[in-house]
């Protein structure tokens, strides 16, 4: 069962410059910076009431973001639904005729076990299922 929207991916070219407007001008908080080596990212946590908001910085050209901003620019690239049982969840969807990007959960950034699902097999939206204990 899909819990609610866990957060809001959003790449941005320059990580700090990013923060300065969600801090400075929207007046938001950032708990937590890290780097994913794996997923060549650098992400902002930025709680938003129930959600949170993932700010997300290449770091390096041929990382998935800096293929993303290429494409599109800046801005929203995925959106992620908690669930309760991540595997659970993947073999109903499997079943369901979803498009899997990850046939198994890996482990993302802020602890959590992510799976992405293609964006053919959900009217267009990178979706990430996540699962935190
Ligand atoms: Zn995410």
């Amino acid at each position: 069962m899909v819990r609610k929207i866990d957060h809001i991916g959003i790449a941005v070219r320059n990580l700090n410059e990013a923060v300065k407007f969600y801090e400075g001008v929207l007046g938001l908080k950032v708990a937590e910076i890290e780097e994913v080596p794996d997923q060549k990212v650098r992400v902002a946590f930025i709680p938003t009431g129930d959600s949170e908001v993932e700010l997300l910085e290449s770091t390096s050209p041929d990382g998935p973001i800096a293929r993303f901003i290429e494409k599109n620019g800046e801005g929203i690239q995925h959106i992620a639904f908690r669930v309760d049982n991540l595997e659970e969840k993947l073999a109903d969807l499997k079943s369901k005729g979803v498009r899997l990007i990850d046939e198994k959960p890996r482990r993302g950034a802020g602890g959590a076990m992510i799976a992405f699902l293609h964006p053919k097999s959900t009217f267009g939206t990178l979706v990430e299922i996540c699962e935190r204990k």
